[in-house]
């Protein structure tokens, strides 16, 4: 019997994410099933699953979380120019996201021959607020630990 969030516990949680400043909704589970995430396996943001840790079934916590703890800050050397050329098929538009050999990326710039992208994560360098209710807690398998992710319903499925 798992009482609270604890690592090697999985978590069902309802979230709703916001940036503090204009109280923006950048993303949220309600009118969905539950987030299901193994704790203490990188799953998650580090300051969401630390802020959660003890919980128990139905408590709601609120907690805000630097870039820190969050998605970390911006790099600057993380957006980068590229050959038009390499795109090759693909016509590049501002506000593409794309996935590339390193990670995925946004266009931000499309000049003639030149394209500047982002690698950045969009909410790096943001301040996060978080809403997160715990709906159901349990035991993890020992295949979702040797995974490193949850199973089953609203978790991850081979
Ligand atoms: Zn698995």
């Amino acid at each position: 019997m798992t009482e609270t969030l604890a690592e090697n516990t999985v978590a069902s949680v309802h979230y709703t994410g916001t940036l503090p400043g204009s109280g923006e909704v950048f993303d949220t589970s309600e009118g969905r099933d539950p987030l299901t995430f193994l704790v203490g396996h990188k799953q998650m943001i580090p300051g969401f699953e630390e802020e959660m840790m003890g919980a128990k079934v139905g408590e709601r916590r609120t907690f805000t979380l630097e870039p820190e703890r969050a998605y970390g800050q911006r790099m600057e050397d993380a957006v980068q120019q590229i050959e038009r050329s390499q795109f090759g098929d693909i016509e590049p538009e501002v506000g593409m996201m794309l996935m590339s050999d390193i990670g995925p990326f946004t266009v931000t710039e499309v000049a003639d021959d030149l394209v500047t992208v982002d690698f950045n994560h969009k909410l790096a360098g943001e301040t996060l607020e978080f809403s997160v209710e715990v709906v159901e807690l349990r035991a993890a398998s020992e295949e979702e630990l040797a995974h490193g992710h949850a199973h089953g319903p609203g978790g991850h499925h081979h």
